[in-house]
């Protein structure tokens, strides 16, 4: 497996230099992302992230919460290298990435099986293993059955569940995960974090999960990080210590309960006090 490290210096623009390479150095297992002092500016002068430092190990699954248009895609994007930072360090396994959106973007000429077995096509594996594999994925994201069905007669929540499944077929090491549930009812989001964690359970990734939603952020992440507005930079960052396999009830445990407060209280904090900053520039 390959990780290289993506460095680039203070100044350079969007159009720079090349980032440097740097081998993965031997060692205990690596964070499967990293971000070290990393800036991103727009090359119409839009500065989104600023001296962001992250790392996430597989079995640490991190949720990212702060306010619209603060820069979480950017950040997401960045890791997959859809974007490229202006400064700082990235390092992460390109070829090793799951990315689940918002929108699941499935192609409605394609029966679910098809559609899951997309990515693999791509990748070039075998017509044998990308149907056992389909069939492995699908069961685990609870569609077993609806192997047949074209996208329009799927529900949103059945939608996002084959997102979910087409990525996990390649068995990423890193999930990245923007919003993927913010257009579903309360209960079929929780149904569907009780499937994702059960899938984290397994697989054991690394996983960064974008949210609005303070509960699902906790629910889901062993650590919670609240970024400030617009530049996107660390405010907080909440450890959740609830160990895994994590039940629906854990929703109405109250050490739970007191650290969504927390949590809301951060998120709170970090609006005021970037308003208050803007205000003074
Ligand atoms: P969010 O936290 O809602 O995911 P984004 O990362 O999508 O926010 O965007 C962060 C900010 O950067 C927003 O203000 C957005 O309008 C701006 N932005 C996003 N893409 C570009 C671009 N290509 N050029 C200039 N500004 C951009
Ligand atoms: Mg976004």
């Amino acid at each position: 497996m390959m990780t290289v490290m993506l460095r680039k210096g203070r100044g350079g623009g969007l159009a720079g230099n090349a980032p440097r390479l740097a081998p993965e150095p031997a060692g205990a297992e690596l964070p499967r992302l990293s971000f070290h002092q990393m800036c991103l500016t727009f090359p119409d002068g839009t500065e989104a992230v600023r001296n962001v430092d992250l790392e996430v190990r597989r079995g640490e699954f991190v949720s990212l919460i702060g306010p619209s248009g603060c820069g979480k895609s950017t950040l997401l994007r960045i890791a997959s290298g859809l974007l490229e930072q202006t400064s700082g360090e990235v390092r992460c396994d390109r070829a090793d990435i799951g990315y689940v959106f918002q929108d699941p973007t499935l192609l409605p000429w394609r029966t679910v099986e098809e559609n899951v077995q997309l990515f693999a096509e791509l990748h070039g594996l075998p017509k044998n293993e990308r149907k056992a594999r389909a069939a492995e994925v699908l069961e685990l994201v609870g569609l077993t059955g609806s192997e047949a069905k074209f996208p329009k007669a799927l529900s949103g929540g059945m939608r996002s569940r084959v997102s979910m499944a087409r990525s996990l077929l390649l068995h990423p090491s890193l999930f990245l995960f923007d919003e993927p549930f913010a257009a579903i009812d309360e209960i079929n989001r929780e149904r569907l974090n009780d499937s994702l964690l059960k899938l984290f359970g397994i697989e054991k990734f690394a996983g960064v999960f974008v949210t609005h939603s303070i509960a699902e952020a906790c629910f889901l992440a062993s650590r919670v990080v609240v970024m400030t507005s617009r530049p996107a930079r660390v405010s907080a960052i909440v450890d959740v210590p609830f160990p895994y396999p994590r039940t629906a009830d854990l929703r109405y445990d109250k050490e739970f309960v007191e650290i969504t407060k927390h949590v809301s209280r951060l998120l709170l904090d970090s609006h005021l006090g970037s308003r208050q900053e803007a205000g003074r520039s």
